[in-house]
């Protein structure tokens, strides 16, 4: 191709964008007057191969996410062995068991139950992981998260847990054009992450909030974690018309 032409989005490589996600959060970081080294980047590889993992890991990155534990199961043993796995989508009880041995952080925790099966089964499996808490802060009714007003059930459940544990918060706002849009969900969840910290007695550091559209304004609002797929990873390819259908 002539470099005149330029590139289409999905033909630059990965460790470019890499390289450009970086530079974005560093810029948020500085907006904010906040240590760039307190925003941790989680890559959310979902639907992609294990040799973009690969050269995502060989521009540096370490933390990557997977929305399902099916497709993470087959993937993470095909990718370099050094990297640590998240899983950022929803947790099936029935999957429990394998996602204690896939992954060293669960996003995505909305439930006692969960959270106390997860206990059980680590402790079985002879693992330690850290949870964050998934909780919907806009009510979207096709969401999945605990209310706030379920927080401080589950964390007093926390208090029992052996295996797990919990250390922030999570929250995937409403999809919008606007990503300004999603600065209030942000604000929400570090307000009730600050009252649960002081309600609870956990520290819950963490915050995982913000995508590729809106990380910058997540970091604005305190995020420490950012799930970055498409701005890393290129567009995912478009589900095959069978899974569209209901
Ligand atoms: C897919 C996904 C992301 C990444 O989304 P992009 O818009 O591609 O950056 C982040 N978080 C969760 C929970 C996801 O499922």
């Amino acid at each position: 191709m002539l470099p005149s032409l330029g590139k289409t989005e999905s033909e630059i490589p990965i460790a470019e964008r890499v390289a450009r996600v970086r530079a974005r959060i560093a810029a948020a970081c500085a907006r904010a007057g906040r240590d760039p080294d307190a925003v941790r980047l989680v890559a959310v590889s979902k639907t992609h191969p294990p040799e973009s993992v690969a050269a995502a890991a060989a521009a540096g990155l370490t933390i990557f996410g997977e929305n399902k534990v099916q497709e993470a199961a087959a993937k993470i043993p095909l990718c370099p062995g050094h990297l640590e796995w998240h899983l950022v989508g929803h947790l099936q009880s029935n999957k429990v068991r394998h996602a204690v041995r896939l992954f060293q952080t669960i996003h995505s925790v909305d439930s006692a139950d969960l959270l106390e099966r997860l206990d059980r089964i680590a402790e079985e499996e002879g693992r330690r992981l850290r949870a964050l808490f998934e909780v919907n802060v806009s009510g979207e009714s096709s969401k999945f998260g605990l209310k706030p007003e379920q927080l401080t059930a589950v964390l007093s459940a926390a208090g029992a847990c052996r295996r797990i544990e919990p250390v922030g918060l999570m929250t995937i706002p409403p999809a919008s054009e606007d990503p300004e849009r999603a600065r209030g969900f942000f604000r929400a969840l570090r307000e009730l992450r600050d009252r649960a910290r002081a309600e609870s007695g956990f520290e819950l550091p963490e915050l995982s909030m913000g995508m590729s559209q809106d990380f910058e304004i997540a970091i604005e609002e305190g995020a420490t974690y950012v799930r970055v797929g498409t701005d890393i990873f290129g567009p995912r390819p478009r589900p095959a018309p069978a899974e569209e259908m209901p």
